[in-house]
């Protein structure tokens, strides 16, 4: 743990009656009746409407308010130095159906804490600016805002990006009066990010069945996800006999019950794999089945251990295809590495934990997040608030009031030490 100064104005708080209206005008727009869940998805009318939504709050608190060339949207309550700055945020776009909280949280609780320390009138030493990110929950493939953010976009991702029902990102773009060519100028310099810090409900089961108040993440899960083929024969399903076939679902069937054995064998007790999705062709009752495409998405923390699954499950692969008669292609389309939350960052966050009194634990991120892009670059660490029963990108996705003051408040008491005390953020 760091000796940090802990005499700080511990007496400010949040105002949770403001984050509650604030979650809940949000929760309005996109907000469809006949299933109660928000489509805020990014770069829609209603994506736009909650950056509108976002822009004027900021304005109205007199916070700097900036959209940048992805049209990240920010706000920023400046330092008295020209130090490196300290970054709170999240994203307000969400997957289709969503709830109220999965990424709203983050950035409400950002602005929220803005202008408490705005109306403090404290002199900061270093500006914090709170930032919004463009659809992290990937319409067009997700962390958009804080790849350009990073500068990892590139154009050639920038043009190809495209949603399911194959609407170009450019095109989105252009259709809400954005200049895409603008995206790859919102990099920021990596070297003024003194930190990112970013509120973000569990979406797991773990804080809630704990009764802890907030989580500490360690470290951010890595991802692969994979697109699989086997390919076999397809036949008749009356004359072929049993022998002679070249099934590509029973393959599939084959492999889906040796993951049990391959995560026992090669991964750890974090791994998690899951075919999410397959297609079976031709795909009449009548025939044996020629071809399947199926994904695979596995995670664990560790790299070494991503690789050795990835090893296992190929082996596993080709040991099936060699036995019924199959072949086998593998094509990885997502490969996000796990990344480490900032040691000094989880310490100042535990002591403010502490001061706070709250029931906290330091835990694993299983999802990904904007901070693990920013993480990539510059010093990264998250509070996690309990997810109720676990549920999440889901309209019954929930945590207790309560949960949000004590989260919001460790906000708080973060930012404060980080922007008045320079030295804190330097290591
Ligand atoms: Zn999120």
């Amino acid at each position: 743990m760091s000796a940090t100064n802990t005499s700080v104005s511990p007496d400010l708080v949040v105002d949770l009656e403001r984050i509650k209206r604030d979650i809940n005008t949000l929760a309005a727009i996109g907000f469809n009746d006949a299933d109660r869940g928000i489509y805020r998805q990014a770069f829609t009318d209603a994506d736009m409407a909650g950056k509108h939504w976002l822009l004027h709050r900021i304005e109205e608190n007199d916070l700097e308010p900036a959209s940048d060339g992805a049209a990240n949207i920010s706000g920023v309550l400046p330092g008295k130095s020209d130090a490196s700055r300290v970054y709170v945020g999240s994203h307000i776009d969400t997957v289709p159906c969503a709830g109220m909280l999965d990424g709203t949280l983050g950035v409400v609780i950002g602005l929220e804490c803005l202008r408490v320390l705005k109306a403090a009138g404290l002199e900061l030493e270093r500006t914090i600016e709170l930032i919004a990110f463009s659809d992290e929950e990937g319409r067009f493939g997700g962390m958009f805002g804080s790849e350009a953010f990073t500068g990892a976009l590139t154009p050639e991702k920038l043009l190809s990006a495209k949603d399911l029902g194959q609407t170009l990102l450019t095109d989105a773009m252009l259709a809400q009066g954005l200049d895409p060519k603008r995206a790859l100028e919102a990099r920021r310099d990596p070297a003024r990010i003194a930190a990112y810090l970013e509120l973000h409900i569990e979406q797991g089961p773990v804080l809630d069945q704990n009764l802890l108040q907030v989580g500490i993440v360690e470290q951010i899960t890595g991802l692969q996800s994979w697109s699989l083929k086997l390919m076999g024969e397809a036949n008749h399903a009356g004359t072929t006999p049993m022998d002679y076939r070249k099934d590509a679902l029973m393959g599939l069937a084959d492999f889906a019950h040796e993951i049990p054995r391959i995560l026992a064998e090669n991964g750890g007790e974090h791994s998690r794999a899951t075919i999410g999705q397959a297609e079976v062709q031709p795909g009449a009752p009548n025939s044996v089945p020629g071809l399947v495409v199926f994904s695979l998405d596995f995670r664990d923390p560790s790299t070494d251990t991503l690789e050795s699954l990835s090893q296992a499950f190929q082996k596993a692969l080709a040991a099936i295809s060699r036995r019924r008669g199959l072949k086998f292609e593998v094509k990885v389309q997502g490969d996000i590495q796990p990344v480490p939350c900032a040691p000094h960052l989880k310490d100042v966050l535990e002591a403010e934990a502490q001061r706070l009194n709250l029931r906290y634990q330091r835990m694993l991120s299983g999802a990904a997040h904007d901070a693990q892009m920013v993480g990539r670059v510059a010093p990264m660490a998250m509070i996690f608030v309990p997810s109720r029963g676990g549920m999440s990108h889901s309209p019954a996705e929930w945590t207790a009031w309560e949960d949000i003051r004590a989260g919001a408040n460790l906000m708080l008491g973060t930012l404060l030490k980080l922007a008045t005390s320079p030295d804190e953020v330097s290591s």
